[in-house]
Parts: C-alpha cells; structure tokens; sequence
C-alpha cells in the first residue's frame, strides 16, 4: 500500500532510504556537523597527569594537624604549563596554579583564599575535608573508554573531547550530494528583471539553505520551465551523480503540472498527495535509482515539506534508522480545529505563557501557504495529527523546527528561563 498520511510517508522513508557507505576523513577542526561513521575509543586518559583544580597551595594530608591547619614553608612555585620533577618534602607547600601539575607527593591543594601568607611561610586552613581540588588522571576520560558513537552528528562539545584525546582527523559519513530544481514558466532568477506574470524563484534560495543546514552539499540546477523533456533530462542526468533529487513546482495536477508523470513513466513514484496542509501534492519515487522528492511549488508548501520529509531523508542517508523528523511537544496557545482525516500544518512561534512563564507555541494569524510574510515570521511548524478535529489550549502538540536545529533553537536567549 502507498503511504498518504505523513506518518505512513515518514515510516516509509525510513525503510526505503539506505545510509550512503562512503566515507570520508575529514580533520577535527572541519568535522563539526558531520556524522561519525566509527565509534570512537580514548586513546589516552584525561585529565592527562594529575593537575590541580584551583589557584592554592599543594600540599601532603599528612601535614594537617586535627584543627585542620598546616603550617608550612613555600618551597616551590608551579605554573600551569610547568612540569613539577620534583617530590614534594613533608613540611613544605607548592604554590600551585589551576591546570599545574601536582608535584609527587601532595596529595591535596587548599585554595589561595583560605591561605594566610607569612614571607616565605603559609598557613592553610581546610574548611572543607571532602574537596581536594586534584582533578585525577583519568577521571574524566579513562583510556580505552568509548567515548562516542557511530552515527553521532558532531557539535563542538564532541570536537573538544576529540580534540583534547589528541585526534587530528575522524572517519564521517559523506555528506549526502542533493540536486535541486524549480519548475515554472513564471520563475525568473534573482534580480533578473521581471515581466507580467513572472516572479522570483524563491524556493531554490530557501531550499538550498535548509539543505546546507541538514548537512547536504548542493547542487542547484536552476529553473527548469514547465516541459516534461526538459525536467526529465535535467534529473536522470543529476540522478547519477546526487544522492537524491529535489523539485518544487509542478507537483500536482493542474496542464502544466509534470513531475508526477515524469517520475512515473520514467522510474517510479512511489507516494504523491499525502491527506496533509500544506503539502498535499508531495510525492516521492526515484528516476535512474536515484530518490526523488517532489515538492509543491508555494513557499510554505515547499517548506513544510522539507521539513517534514526532506530532513528526514537527508538524516535518513547519513545514519541508518534516522529518518524521522525531530519533533517536540508544546503546549498550543489557542484552541484550534480543522478536519479529522487529515494533518494540519501552522506556521507558528515560541512564545512565553503569561501565567507559568512555560514555552508554549502560537499559531500565526496568516496561516496561507503562499505567505512570504508568514514564512518570514515562523519559526517552526505546529503538526496537528489526523484522528481529531479539535485541539484546545494547552494540549501538547507536535512541532517541528522551520529554520534551525533544535539546539540554536533551544539555545536562544529568548528561551531561557527568565
Ligand atoms: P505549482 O506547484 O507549480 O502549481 O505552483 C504553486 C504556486 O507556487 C504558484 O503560485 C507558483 O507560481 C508558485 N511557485 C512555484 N514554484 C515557485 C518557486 N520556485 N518560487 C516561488 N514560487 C513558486
Ligand atoms: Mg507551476
């Protein structure tokens, strides 16, 4: 059966869409934004040596008297970056800075602010028995110790750690080759000069971006005029050197729609028109084995069908079983209804309910698909399932990020608890 609810589509992505097996070694420095095609074991410890927590004094345990007071003459001074080849003798403390090493021999550092300083003499007070600010080998990463995954998207945080166990390049997945066209008599490039009835393609721009953004390198075929040849040249030639292709126009069934007969008649479409809004005339097949994603021509159409079904194909060729759009359920603003049978898309935006300070999202009042202004100010879309025909304030709803990944999002100032 084909699918024609976005579930039934979205589950279908993920069985069909195989992850690419090339990889490719990229450095650390670039590997940022790419998923680890290898699980990745310590090679060292770290901390490397044993370092001191805080700027202090190190010193031995059993140079403590029973108030917690050791007396003690400063024989050495070790900065971060020094190499401390000495042990340290009973009696005798080391100045020590954050990240030194701890001399052989102490076994605690007590922190410059419970020190009394007497010329070369010092006095520590421990005013707390359970902190010995020694940052240990090997308490952070132990050598061997798998540190991540296969299949992991790489964020700077991993980059740190890979960076810090002292590796240059990693093994990634290839990022996925897109090929994308426009379809319409009435598309003219940017800022080419318009004539009645022409306007801009804008859905190349977009499409382009939010490609960029999911990890793809693109390829932009240009506008391709409504004429079933000339699209079915322009994709069985990218077909065999792009992981997948992506149309927008020309997607339902008006005389100058082609893309579902052109798919058809030369490979295979495997969805079209999923009970969804916007979105209705998506389809999906393959010309010369290569997966084809055919988006409607409005903005928000187009839109709301890369993130729903061309993200996950993107996510579904870098990483086996991750084909599924990330969604997060928030609290509605607004009751809203809609028909049953099928899935409501709406633009919406985060916004801060008033009484609990809670995220929650709203709905824009524009909610036409072919809105740029609307576009413009929508931050993510809000899925309302098929199966109901009312959703009331407050009910959790699925959403799903229009523009950014869910950690710019998550990480804007305007989220953060106030
Ligand atoms: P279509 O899907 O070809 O029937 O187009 C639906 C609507 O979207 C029409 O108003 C088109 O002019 C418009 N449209 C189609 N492709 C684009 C595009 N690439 N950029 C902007 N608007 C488009
Ligand atoms: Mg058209």
């Amino acid at each position: 059966m084909k699918p024609t609810t976005l579930d039934e589509a979205i589950a279908f992505l993920a069985r069909r869409i195989m992850p690419l097996s090339a990889t490719a070694t990229v450095h650390v420095a670039q590997a940022v934004g790419y998923i680890l095609a290898e699980d990745i074991h310590a090679p060292a410890s770290l901390p490397r040596f044993d370092n001191s927590a805080m700027d202090g004094y190190a010193l031995k345990q059993s140079d403590i008297d029973d108030e917690g007071i050791a007396k003690l003459s400063i024989d050495h001074v070790i900065a971060a970056g020094c190499s401390s080849g000495f042990e340290l003798r009973s009696g005798s403390a080391a100045r020590i800075m954050t990240g030194a090493p701890v001399p052989v021999g102490a076994d605690r550092v007590v922190m410059q602010e419970n020190a009394v300083i007497d010329g070369s003499a010092v006095t520590l007070r421990i005013t707390d028995n359970s902190k010995f600010h020694i940052r240990r080998v090997g308490e952070d990463v132990r050598e061997g110790q798998q540190i991540l995954k296969a299949g992991t998207k790489l964020h700077p945080g991993n980059l740190s750690l890979l960076v810090g166990l002292g590796f240059r390049s990693v093994r990634v997945t290839v990022r996925p080759r897109v090929a994308i066209l426009s379809t319409g008599n009435e598309l003219a490039d940017s800022p080419d000069k318009l004539v009645l009835g022409q306007i801009y393609d804008t859905n190349r721009p977009m499409l382009s971006w939010m490609l960029a953004q999911a990890g793809a390198d693109v390829t932009d075929l240009g506008i391709i005029r409504d004429d079933p040849s000339s699209i079915l040249s322009a994709l069985a030639s990218a077909a065999k050197t792009h992981d997948l292709l992506i149309t927008s126009g020309g997607a339902s069934e008006g005389f100058a729609d082609h893309l579902s007969d052109v798919v058809t008649r030369h490979g295979s479409l495997e969805f079209w028109k999923l009970n969804m809004r916007p979105g209705k005339p998506i389809g999906f097949g393959e010309i010369e084995h290569c997966p084809v994603l055919v988006l409607p021509g409005n903005p928000v159409a187009a839109a709301a069908g890369f993130a729903t079904l061309g993200r996950a194909i993107i996510q579904g060729l870098v990483c086996r079983s991750c084909a599924t759009p990330s969604y997060i359920a928030l609290p509605l603003s607004v009751g809203y209804s809609k028909p049953a049978e099928r899935v409501q898309l709406l633009m919406g935006k985060f916004r801060r309910r008033q009484h609990d300070n809670a995220i929650i999202v709203e709905p824009l009042t524009l909610q036409s698909s072919s809105s740029y202004r609307a576009l413009s100010e929508a931050e993510v879309f809000i899925l309302l399932g098929a199966g109901k025909t009312t959703v009331s304030a407050g009910d959790l709803v699925a959403v799903v990020p229009l523009w950014q990944h869910w950690e710019d999002l998550l990480g804007d100032a305007k989220l953060l608890p106030s």
